[in-house]
């Protein structure tokens, strides 16, 4: 008797996520013959880095730089690669035995995999400071992604802040496009410097130096001020932002900005890894928590893999060759090909993950967020923006009770809204990391709760089940 009324659908190799990493895979897989579906909630592949490149709006990009044209050689074998594709398809949740929900056009269904590889990619650390829910503020990815996608961009006065790659980049995109920006406020903690400078004899013969050198360059000829020590950001108007504050050597300045761009580095996606109980751990540098997998991204959990920037942020050159390892190996998982000549596949691609990685250490150190990135956060600013829970309120919780985050968000509620902790568990966890003496571990990862974003309801009870294994729950409903 089948589970639903609404059968899954098979499939041997299901990829979540058609960038960089989800795309290397399909075409790895393909080649080893085996029939791959790549789902994607955005319309058009690429991910992140290469969004706009299939199908964004018509506009020269070559402002956007070589290493966003260059994705085109990628999403063009990605397409000519054989894998089945469905776009516009959000993978609201996933269980233990392989099943992904999936919601498109505002209907779910259900897949079930012999294997899935979980390609999600990173999401940008949250930004709590006074004034960031005000209308012009926004993140980098999310001003960047506008411009990819529909050559749109901010009113000035501009003013980006914050710390890591992607607001240094944004501000070079800026300029090839002609827009002025008044001043880049940055915020990596001095102490990040000393610490980086042991990596660095690493870094400076890599790519991503001359990548890094090659913007500073870009931003000083183009005369944006990078002023650096810069602390306590706020945003400042009644309606929308009109001006930016901060401190920087003791004093106080303010600037005006029609819009203000944050950034505060990118961590990890890995709520559907969550989902499946993959085990995580903690990572002291990027603050946050890493799934545990092997050399080839498999996990713990049978027939589940991570590839790309969820399995850990190493770039847009480690991305494609991260999936490429996870499809080898699912390719031996699912019983195509033996270990030897996965092994003998691999061991090239390996060489060149090794190589693709070098140099991280110095900017992950450079721009690792620091653990006080939450104590100035005045105590009337907003830690979750979906069930507006204060900073005040989060931190007399931490000193009040044992501080699990999951108990914070039973009785806060922060977690539980729309954004389903996307917005906020960073900055909860930090603030209970600061304030309760708790560790890490003791604080926890937020549980998941199906769906990971919002989908109506009828579409859960068009799915139809009608008959549950012992060990199964209804998605959505039943708490795991
Ligand atoms: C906002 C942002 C902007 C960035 N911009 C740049 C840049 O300009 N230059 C650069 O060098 N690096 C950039 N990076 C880093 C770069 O994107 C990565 O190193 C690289 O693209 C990682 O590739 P990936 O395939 O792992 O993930 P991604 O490129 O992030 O692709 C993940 C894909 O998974 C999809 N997805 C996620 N969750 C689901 C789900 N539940 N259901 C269905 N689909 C899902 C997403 O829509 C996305 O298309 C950026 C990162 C972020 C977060």
């Amino acid at each position: 008797m089948s589970m639903t009324e609404n059968a899954a659908e098979d499939v041997d190799l299901l990829i979540i996520g058609a960038g960089p990493a989800g795309m290397a895979a399909a075409i790895e897989a393909c080649e080893l013959g085996i029939d791959t579906l790549v789902v994607d909630e955005k319309f058009h592949p690429g991910g992140q880095i290469y969004a706009g490149l299939a199908g964004g709006a018509a506009f020269d990009r070559s402002v956007l730089g070589r290493d966003y044209l260059i994705g085109k050689n990628l999403i063009d074998r990605f397409q000519a690669c054989g894998a089945r594709t469905r776009y516009g398809a959000f993978v609201w949740d996933m269980t233990p035995d392989n099943t992904a929900y999936i919601s498109t056009d505002g209907t779910s269904r259900m897949i079930r995999a012999h294997h899935a590889i979980v390609a999600t990619g990173a999401l940008e650390r949250p930004f709590a400071f006074e004034g960031w829910t005000l209308p012009g503020v926004i993140t980098a990815g999310g001003a960047q992604l506008l411009l990819k996608t529909s050559a749109v961009v901010p009113q000035e006065p501009v003013v980006l802040a914050g710390s890591g790659p992607l607001l240094l980049l944004l501000a070079t995109q800026y300029i090839a496009c002609g827009v002025s920006v008044a001043a880049i406020l940055d915020t990596t903690p001095a102490g990040n410097r000393l610490g980086a400078l042991r990596h660095f004899a690493r870094f400076i013969p890599t790519a991503l130096a001359a990548k890094g050198l090659a913007m500073l360059w870009k931003l000083r000829a183009g005369g944006v001020p990078i002023l650096s020590g810069v602390e306590d950001i706020a945003a400042l108007g009644s309606a929308r932002v009109e001006a930016v504050r901060y401190r920087r050597g003791g004093e106080e300045y303010r600037l005006p900005a029609s819009c203000l761009i944050v950034h505060q580095g990118i961590e990890s996606e890995t709520r559907l890894l969550r989902a499946v109980n993959v085990e995580h751990r903690w990572d002291n540098v990027s603050r946050s928590w890493l799934p545990v997998c092997d050399d080839f991204g498999r996990t713990a959990i049978p027939g589940v893999s991570v590839a790309g920037d969820g399995r850990a942020v190493l770039g847009a050159q480690a991305a494609p060759l991260s999936g490429r390892l996870a499809a080898i190996d699912a390719a031996r998982a699912l019983g195509r090909i033996d270990v030897e000549t996965r092994d003998r596949l691999t061991r090239p691609v390996r060489a060149q993950l090794g190589k693709a990685s070098r140099g991280r250490g110095f900017v992950d150190t450079l721009f690792a967020p620091s653990p006080t990135s939450c104590d100035r956060l005045p105590g009337e600013a907003l830690a979750c923006r979906c069930e507006e829970v204060t900073a005040k309120r989060v931190r007399e919780e931490a000193t009040r009770s044992a501080a699990n985050i999951n108990s914070v968000k039973s009785r806060l509620r922060c977690g539980m809204g729309p954004c389903q902790g996307r917005y906020c568990e960073t900055t909860v966890r930090e603030l209970l990391l600061r304030h309760s003496g708790s560790t890490a571990a003791e604080i926890g990862l937020l549980r998941i709760r199906p769906p990971i974003k919002p989908v109506g309801i009828e579409e859960i009870i068009a799915l139809g089940v009608t008959e549950l294994p012992p060990e199964a729950r209804i998605p959505g409903v039943l708490p795991r």
